[in-house]
């Protein structure tokens, strides 16, 4: 197939699997125009993420209804992963079976925390009790310092990710450009993983409209380590119902050092999604 054809087919597929995500979350038709290929990061101007931010916040609302933060998961899943497959030009190192990254801190957001314990608890016991031995390791150091002192994922299987469908969004849009570097990083902290500018806009760009969309709809935004995060709300009970309640049951769970709305341009994001400033 040549290339023009293949754009064409592609651009089709496209078309089709995000016509069915549309109806799934009730988008707008504006919003939908925005967010045809997630939020593309090369795109000048804040309208993609702030049309995924207001998008996210009528699920969040419907989520509340539900009991259920699943449809907020999957839609943030599917965006980014239509963000991903746009960047598909750019050259990065990774593939499969290379997990080095899987030895990092890894940031959730308080949504995907609770759908990840969720999963591990349909997995059972052995599941969990990984998830709970990484932790014993991993809780004893900040998000500086973990880099010092690697640990593999709990879900991270002969160096392949067994929760591929499911992991986190940060996962999703890692990316290196020099796998050597990244192995070498996971020993020491003074080299830095050269990530394509495309992958480290899109991560910003997700992070500031899930925590918008996160503090309109007047829920926890900030975002935790998964392993500390993930026994937190296996060890609460009703966790999920409780969350989405306004109750802060991750309070104390190992947590970005900086949040996303000591950033001015954050707040100016959600001023224009939701017209009303927010204090830090
Ligand atoms: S969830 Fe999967 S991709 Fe993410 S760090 Fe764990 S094993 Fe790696």
């Amino acid at each position: 197939m040549g290339r023009a054809k293949k754009r064409k087919s592609e651009i089709e597929a496209l078309k089709r699997e995000m016509g069915a995500a549309w109806a799934r979350w009730n988008v707008e038709p504006d919003a939908q125009r925005q967010l045809m290929r997630g939020i593309e990061p090369l795109h000048q101007g804040p309208e993609p993420t702030i049309a995924m931010a207001r998008s996210l916040r009528k699920l969040l609302e419907q989520a509340k209804v539900d009991g259920s933060v699943e449809e907020a998961v999957a839609f943030i899943a599917a965006m980014v992963n239509a963000t991903v497959r746009g960047l598909s030009e750019v050259p990065i190192a990774c593939g499969k079976g290379c997990s080095h990254c899987c030895n990092l801190w890894v940031s959730v957001s308080a949504l995907e925390a609770l759908a990840l314990a969720k999963l591990a608890r349909k997995r059972g016991d052995e599941t969990m009790e990984r998830i709970r031995d990484a932790n014993d390791f991993t809780q004893r150091f900040s998000h500086g310092d973990r880099g010092e002192h690697p640990h593999p994922c709990p879900f991270l299987e002969s160096n392949l990710c067994s929760i591929y469908d499911d992991r986190p969004a940060s996962c999703r849009q890692a990316a290196s450009e020099a796998a050597d570097i990244c192995a070498r990083s996971i020993f020491t902290t003074n080299e830095e993983v050269p990530t394509p500018l495309p992958y480290l806009v899109s991560r910003t760009m997700y992070g500031i409209a899930t925590a918008c969309a996160l503090r309109e709809a007047g829920l926890d935004h900030k975002t935790y380590e998964l392993n500390n995060a993930v026994v937190r709300a296996l060890a609460v009970e009703n966790a999920e119902a409780r969350w989405l309640a306004g109750e802060d049951i991750f309070n104390g769970v190992q947590v970005e050092p900086v949040d996303w709305f000591s950033k001015p341009e954050v707040r100016q994001i959600h001023q224009i999604a939701f017209g009303h400033s927010v204090d830090i």
